[in-house]
């Protein structure tokens, strides 16, 4: 799909939002949902993505929603490191098909990073959902004192 490529109602991330399609949450308010990526490239990857939708991208936002957003990345990033103490995280983020962008809302990749532990393939093999809720139930318990 193109940079300019109109926004779908029905892509996955605007069905989790409606409640349409399950997802493992992590943190919710007024502004994101954050949820745990289930083909994820590292233990503890999560996706926080604007409630608001339209924007397919980074680049098709409206910028006064950007600063809300980003500050609940933050704050999710932050549990993750509380919660599951990795060596190093990446924040990701890819706009449009060839940048490697396969779901068409603006969303954030949180990819805890651990020494020694390969990151696997990018929106590869799908996890082990008792696993992601486990390391779920770590980011909540660090989130809810953060
Ligand atoms: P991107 O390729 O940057 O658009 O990222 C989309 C991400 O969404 C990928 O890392 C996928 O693994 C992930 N993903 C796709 N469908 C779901 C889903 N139903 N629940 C959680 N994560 C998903």
């Amino acid at each position: 799909m193109s940079l300019t490529a109109p926004y779908d109602q029905n892509n996955i991330f605007a069905k989790i939002i409606r409640g349409e399609t399950p997802a493992i949450k992590i943190f919710e308010d007024d502004v994101a949902i954050a949820f745990m990526d289930i083909f994820p490239q590292s233990d503890g990857h999560c996706l926080v993505i604007p409630k608001k939708t339209g924007a397919t991208n980074f680049l098709a936002a409206d910028p006064a929603d950007l600063g809300p957003l980003v500050a609940r990345v933050q704050r999710v990033a932050n549990g993750v490191v509380k919660g599951l103490s990795p060596d190093g995280v990446r924040i990701m983020q890819f706009n449009g098909a060839p940048a490697g962008q396969t779901v068409f809302h603006l969303h954030f990749h949180i990819i805890p990073i651990f020494e020694g532990a390969p990151l696997k393939q990018h929106a590869g093999k799908k996890a082990d959902i008792a696993q992601l809720e486990n390391l779920a139930a770590r980011i909540r318990a660090a989130l809810a004192v953060n």
